[in-house]
């Protein structure tokens, strides 16, 4: 249960991201410490391995000195739920053990001394396409209006496996990619730069468990599997996707750079804010059937970021609009056998809600190229250029806690 006048002795932290409610993981460095776990507190990071090596908290140290968290991560949810308390505790402002202790200086680090790296080793990287109001918007762009979603569409979680090597840690600079493309009236495609530079909003999933080959996890026991969920940019070259997706799905239009959030943030800190979602008509397979609510309000939004000017929104979003949960699409992926390892991905697919301000990537916002999104200094975007820096961002609130996951920014650099 979260106490939400729960409060800390890290003044930083009230209204802040990463309130005493929040502790999400992620591993830095110093000039002085090597890559090692921490927990975000305000403007602080708890550095895990000092919190262990001076027995504030009972855990291995060796899981705590590595540069990913999926040795912590491996100890399941019960553990890191367990882990989390004990920050928590150490954190909370009646507690003096840490606050007045000589290892304070020692533990606790300033966020703007350190650097971020990725959170966890991506084994394995999975793309769903679960928000309806994103799938219809492409289907009616694409195909045809009558029959925006696909025959399969509310069946089944439909998902691709993505290339896990190019996920990278935010902030990112990525080189607009390069590739074959087909103009609609040209006889032969042509080789160059993306002309349709493309972000896509979406969430992810981190998995902790590890399963055998031949092993399915139901959906209702999907939520021991996952440990915590970060921002995701799925850059895409909606020009290259174009000419290749037929007949497999998505390859060099999606691999080039796909930029998450640093700070995991765990199941714990969003229970508060599970929702319910969609009706889903018709009823869905058995194997999918889950019981509890398992959608969650997040809120999410877009910055786009000229080159030398000022971020300007341009989508505001919710997880929540997501057809398809979680559990289901961790129980889909595993009901044919399909083996799960610790630190895996699964993004959500693009989030778009039902209004016209709440796409999840340019494409929609600017419906193919006819509307340009117009910014203050008087500049149109179809899709982005180069040196414009497109900033997601994503955030829970109850009572006037923000349970927030930082941000994913990315600077576009021209083709090399
Ligand atoms: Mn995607």
């Amino acid at each position: 249960m979260t106490d939400f006048s729960l409060k800390s002795w890290v003044e930083s932290a009230h209204n802040s991201d990463f309130p005493i409610q929040n502790l999400p993981f992620g591993i830095f460095s110093t000039s002085k410490k090597s890559a090692r776990a921490g927990v975000a507190i305000g403007n602080k990071i708890v550095d895990l391995l000092e919190l262990a090596l001076n027995n504030f908290i009972e855990v291995e140290v060796e899981l705590l000195n590595q540069d990913s968290l999926n040795a912590l991560m491996e100890l399941g949810r019960p553990a890191a739920t367990k882990l989390r308390n004990q920050i928590q505790d150490l954190l909370s402002e009646d507690n003096d053990q840490l606050k007045d202790s000589t290892h304070r200086g020692s533990v606790m680090v300033n966020m703007s001394e350190a650097t971020m790296y990725m959170p966890v080793k991506v084994g394995d990287y999975t793309d769903f396409y679960s928000s309806e109001d994103h799938a219809r918007n492409v289907g009616t762009m694409f195909r045809d209006p009558e029959n925006a979603l696909l025959p399969n569409w509310k069946h089944l979680p439909v998902g691709y496996h993505g290339r896990a090597s190019s996920i990278v840690v935010s902030p990112a600079s990525i080189h607009r990619p390069k590739g074959q493309t087909k103009a609609d009236d040209a006889t032969a495609p042509s080789f160059g730069p993306t002309r349709l530079f493309d972000f896509e909003l979406e969430m992810a999933f981190i998995t902790c468990k590890k399963t055998k080959l031949g092993e399915s996890i139901p959906v209702n026991e999907a939520e021991n599997a996952i440990w915590g969920m970060v921002i995701f940019n799925d850059l895409s070259a909606r020009d290259i996707q174009k000419w290749e997706y037929v007949p497999l799905g998505p390859f060099l239009a999606k691999n080039f750079g796909s930029v998450i959030s640093p700070w995991v943030v765990t199941m714990d800190a969003l229970e508060p804010f599970r929702t319910k979602g969609y009706k889903q008509d018709p009823k869905v397979l058995p194997y999918l059937k889950h019981k509890k609510d398992a959608n969650f309000d997040i809120h999410l939004e877009v910055a786009l970021q000229p080159e030398n000017g000022q971020a300007e929104n341009i989508c505001t979003s919710n997880y929540k609009y997501m057809y398809w949960n979680m559990n289901q699409q961790l129980a889909h992926q595993t009901v044919n056998g399909c083996n799960l390892n610790v630190g895996d991905i699964y993004a959500s697919g693009t989030i778009s809600g039902p209004n016209e301000n709440s796409y999840g990537s340019m494409l929609e916002l600017s419906w193919k190229g006819t509307k340009p999104i117009k910014l203050s200094d008087g500049s149109e975007r179809k899709f982005m250029q180069d040196g414009d820096t497109c900033i997601m961002r994503a955030h829970a609130e109850k009572e006037g806690v923000r349970i927030g996951f930082g941000e994913s920014a990315v600077k576009i650099l021209p083709a090399i």
